[in-house]
């Protein structure tokens, strides 16, 4: 069995049995130093997506209208899963209700990482591409004026 998985599986810390793949965009997301552990520990395989793959779910995503809550980290992790899901017994793991839908669009097979709500796990923010400042939202940055891009933050609520 391989697991693809996103953020929630290593911030909620979850056990599974298998493969653990992820994507360096999710690696990125990890900011705080227990779901980089886990990441560690879980011993997981990290690949890029594939540009042919991201297009299909983009596709996808677009026809099915969840394109605006898919972040690239997203479409990353959703065209690793469609990848194996052609050639393995795969499963897609995600706390993510816009990752879930378009997995389910895309016949991948998808189970939550946790019994918790994404949103408390994981909240957007807005980054400025310019100075790097994050603000809760807004499309321009208050301080240099730059465009802002939607990232996830990891929150460490418990
Ligand atoms: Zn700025």
């Amino acid at each position: 069995m391989i697991h693809i998985a996103d953020a929630s599986l290593f911030i909620i810390r979850k056990r599974l049995e298998g493969s653990v793949i992820t994507v360096p965009s999710v690696v990125e997301e990890l900011r705080d130093e227990s779901s980089r552990t886990t990441l560690e520990l879980m011993d997981v395989r990290i690949e890029p997506a594939l540009s042919s793959f991201k297009k299909k779910v983009k596709t996808k995503a677009g026809i099915t209208r969840d394109s605006e809550e898919l972040s690239g980290t997203d479409i990353d992790i959703l065209a690793k899963a469609l990848e194996y899901s052609e050639r393995e017994d795969t499963v897609l793991v995600s706390d993510d209700f816009a990752v879930q839908n378009t997995a389910i669009q895309l016949g991948i097979r998808v189970i939550p990482a946790g019994q918790r709500k994404i949103k408390d796990v994981l909240v957007w923010e807005k980054q400025c591409i310019g100075c790097k400042r994050r603000f809760p939202e807004g499309d321009e940055c208050p301080v240099c004026g730059s465009q802002m891009k939607k990232r996830r933050k990891a929150s460490s609520k418990k």
